[in-house]
């Protein structure tokens, strides 16, 4: 061997001892870091962000030594989504009113940052225009200003604007919630909101523009407003789940589920992207430490375990729908299911959604959590259509879904980042979920 070679190889022995020793914390970061990036897009359907996450799942998988179902672990599906690839900009001006149909803009008043200051509502279309802004605010929030401001023309093009700044009591605000409703006659309408919170639609219809409360200082009457920018609607997009299996030592033909999804809201507009480090790159972070533990042989279980990173979770579940209505392997083969959504704080404790549906487990975990002082608290919460578990409990399979609880309150926002993502007390959930798996195979 020449000096080159032996270097090489101590290079590679080197690697070899790292990659075993790294630990639960030093992956899981490494995880989110990876897929809370830029060049994922936020995972979504934007420069077919959800595929390069798959595809890096996959490689993982892979990694680890997983059989597979399927041809690169994929299960494909389709689903119609709206989504926001182009330029989007919006503003807000004082204008000068020449006669009836015609109307100049001066001085502007509100141009925010996307996704900072304004949102565009999930299931907006867009198109370029300019027009008037009709307020709908506190002096019209009764029966008669209501039937005043319906019986408004909106000639041409406006927007209605839903100023609740000033709300005085309780009809008012039911008021408000009618009108948030409502279109009217408008072309689209603008509300203000204590937080910006961004989704997905499957569906479109006439734009709405979400203002933050704290951006948003117009005291002024005569507004109007510029939007530009298009939606673009995706019929029958093409995603898939990604599924991987360890086999069983002794019951290799019964389950035990691990489940995070990988989506999430993706792009909007040309520059902004959500990148999803809690929700839930840091699911798919324990789905992965957990799929790297039970490859390894001085971990194999007498079960099989599979791990199912889900995708379109945030358009409603989409994923785990269509793999409980297209299961790889009989449900009634499943033992149970393990959620993971929103891993990555911790210092109030996990939540457990289903725990009163099977009290016998969430006792069991709440035990194991007490006898090893895992982590600060579990909390029972009863069924909900939240994340990915729901189509299993609703099939008759045993699910848990868990959450963590406290820290930073980032939630479907551009703030939801792996920076701020403390991770804090990850290893000891992971230390409690494999306890509750060992449990589960007594
Ligand atoms: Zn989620």
């Amino acid at each position: 061997m020449n000096i080159k070679k032996i270097l090489i190889f101590l290079f590679f022995i080197n690697s070899c001892v790292l990659f075993s020793q790294e630990t639960v914390y030093a992956y899981a970061r490494k995880v989110v870091d990876t897929m809370a990036s830029a060049s994922m897009h936020g995972r979504g359907y934007v420069n077919e962000g959800d595929k390069i996450a798959a595809n890096y799942i996959k490689n993982e998988f892979e990694k680890f030594g997983l059989k597979n179902f399927t041809e690169n672990y994929y299960q494909h599906f389709n689903f119609n989504i709206n989504t926001f690839p182009g330029k989007i900009e919006f503003k807000i001006e004082n204008y000068v009113e020449h006669d009836k149909n015609s109307f100049t803009t001066n001085n502007l008043i509100f141009k925010g940052n996307l996704a900072k200051n304004y949102l565009i509502n999930a299931s907006s279309t867009l198109w370029q225009n300019v027009f008037k802004i009709e307020i709908f605010d506190s002096t019209y929030a009764s029966k008669k200003g209501l039937k005043k401001f319906s019986k408004k023309q909106y000639l041409g093009l406006s927007y209605i604007l839903i100023d609740d700044r000033n709300v005085k009591n309780k009809t008012q605000l039911e008021y408000f919630k009618l009108v948030k409703k409502n279109y009217f006659n408008s072309s689209g309408k603008i509300i203000l909101v204590d937080k910006l919170t961004w989704s997905q639609s499957q569906t479109f219809q006439q734009p709405t523009i979400e203002i933050l409360k704290d951006s948003f200082n117009i005291r002024e009457t005569k507004l109007a407003g510029s939007l530009e920018g298009k939606n673009k609607f995706i019929p029958n997009y093409q995603s898939q789940n990604v599924i991987g299996y360890v086999e069983g030592s002794v019951y290799p033909d019964s389950f035990i589920v691990f489940s995070a999804h990988y989506d999430h809201l993706g792009q909007l507009g040309e520059e902004v992207y959500f990148p999803g480090a809690n929700d839930n790159a840091s699911g798919c972070a324990m789905l992965l430490n957990l799929a790297k533990h039970y490859s390894l042989p001085e971990n194999k279980s007498k079960y099989s375990i599979a791990f199912i990173a889900f995708s379109a979770e945030e358009v409603g579940l989409l994923g785990s729908k269509h793999f409980t209505e297209n299961p790889l392997f009989p449900l009634n083969k499943i033992k149970f299911v393990f959620n993971m959504d929103i891993m990555g704080t911790g210092e109030d404790g996990i939540t457990v959604v289903n725990g009163t549906e099977y009290k016998k487990e969430f006792e069991k975990l709440k035990e194991i959590n007490t006898t090893h002082n895992f982590i600060k608290d579990v909390k029972m919460r009863g069924k909900a259509a939240n994340s990915d578990h729901y189509y299993f409990s609703e099939k008759g399979v045993k699910s848990f879904f868990i959450y963590t609880m406290g820290g930073i309150k980032a939630y479907h926002d551009i703030y939801d980042k792996a920076e701020t993502l403390p991770l804090n007390e990850f290893e000891n959930l992971f230390h409690l979920i494999t306890a509750f798996a060992t449990y589960l195979q007594e």
